[in-house]
């Protein structure tokens, strides 16, 4: 079945007596044991499984081409799993431009256990010159926050086989719609499920997906079940009923996405726009090449500097000014003032999340915004 397909049907699990259509939420955090002590209705406790988190990991495993899916508690939680599961000592590759949660994770909770070097992933002599005897994988994330960096998955899978390292794909900017990391040769995939999969601002939530069941697929499905930073159920059923519209829903964010870009393109107040679906973008062929749409992130550098770009931020009036992405509703974001003081994100860059309102709407808030810009 196709992906359209898959994410209406594919959650669809189990026998209910009452027959319903859509499956029901299930609460319960214990569940019955039957006479020789198992459970013949696969769920023991709610913490290790339920049927709302198998409904969601069975449905994303399938959109990625992947062997099997966890559900974790939030994004940050999905990415932290997957550093708690790599042995201390070990040594990783990140990009230069990454989400700045993870970049602090490293350098904090996990400064003591393993050792980081952020690096130019489009660079590859640069990654070789940092692979090291206890280097053990290389994370990636394309398109990047925020500068919308695309990163060649195949390229950096050659190098991770060659070198016999795990390759991990944050794949939340691009959604299980626009790009399958698996199938260019990711190990592992994850997403913040507060994006894209849910896409209606309304549900925390991460998952990772993974190539194959193997040892490390066991280290991180155990710190889900006996770490517990788990979903809920209500959480989970939210994200299955979100899926059900996400293909439809990212050729919205890809149109509008694009449309935006084009128009500030040309607009006399912006001096550059980083979006892959635009020609001029430095990733756009291998974009073109790994994704089936460009997804509606887009970064716009302001002329000027931090002034006149939070002055954009301060004047739109459609567009919410809030950080997060991937919902329904248009953002925008000055993002150096979210990052903090030890920032390397341009002080007059704008990150806007393209929602799925009229295309029109959307530029003539843009307009007005930036033609006070120009007074
Ligand atoms: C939001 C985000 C995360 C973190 O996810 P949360 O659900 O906020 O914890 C990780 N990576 C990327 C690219 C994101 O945009």
């Amino acid at each position: 079945m196709r992906a359209e397909t898959l994410a209406i049907h594919a959650g669809n699990l189990y026998d209910i007596s009452t027959k319903d259509v859509t499956p029901p939420i299930n609460l319960s955090t214990t569940f019955l044991r039957n006479e020789e002590g198992g459970y013949s209705g696969g769920h023991m406790y709610s913490r290790l499984s339920n049927p709302n988190r198998s409904a969601l990991e069975k449905i994303v495993a399938e959109l990625e081409k992947g062997a099997d899916a966890c559900a974790l508690s939030s994004g940050n939680t999905a990415g932290m799993t997957v550093f708690q599961a790599l042995k201390p000592g070990s040594h990783i590759i990140a990009p230069d431009d990454m989400y700045w949660g993870f970049k602090k994770q490293l350098l904090t909770i996990f400064a003591d256990t393993l050792s980081i070097d952020f690096v130019d992933l489009n660079d590859f002599e640069e990654i070789n010159r940092h692979i090291k005897e206890n280097t053990v994988m290389i994370w990636t994330e394309t398109p990047s926050n925020p500068l919308l960096k695309i990163t060649d998955i195949s390229a950096i899978s050659a190098i991770c086989k060659e070198k016999g390292l795990i390759l991990a794909c944050d794949s939340t900017f691009a959604s299980p719609s626009l790009q399958n990391p698996i199938s260019l040769g990711a190990d592992i995939v994850m997403h913040s499920s507060t994006k894209y999969i849910g896409g209606h601002s309304d549900v925390l939530g991460g998952i990772l997906i993974t190539a194959e069941k193997n040892e490390l697929w066991e280290k991180i499905r155990n710190i889900q079940e006996v770490g517990g930073a788990v979903p809920s159920p209500f959480d989970c059923y939210l994200l299955v009923r979100s899926i059900k519209t996400l293909a439809y829903r990212m050729r919205g964010h890809c149109e509008n996405g694009m449309a935006l870009a084009h128009y500030l393109q040309n607009h006399p107040a912006i001096e550059t726009v980083y979006y892959p679906g635009l020609s001029s973008h430095s990733g756009h062929d291998i974009a073109k090449k790994q994704m089936r749409g460009f997804g509606g992130m887009l970064s716009i550098l302001v002329k000027g500097g931090s002034d006149e770009a939070r002055r954009v931020v301060n004047q739109v009036k459609l567009f919410a000014q809030a950080t997060s992405l991937g919902g329904v509703e248009s953002l925008i974001e000055h993002r150096a003032s979210i990052e903090g003081p030890t920032t390397t994100t341009p002080p007059n860059l704008i990150r806007i999340s393209a929602g799925l309102e009229h295309i029109d709407d959307l530029i003539a808030d843009l307009n007005q915004a930036l033609a006070y810009q120009n007074k």
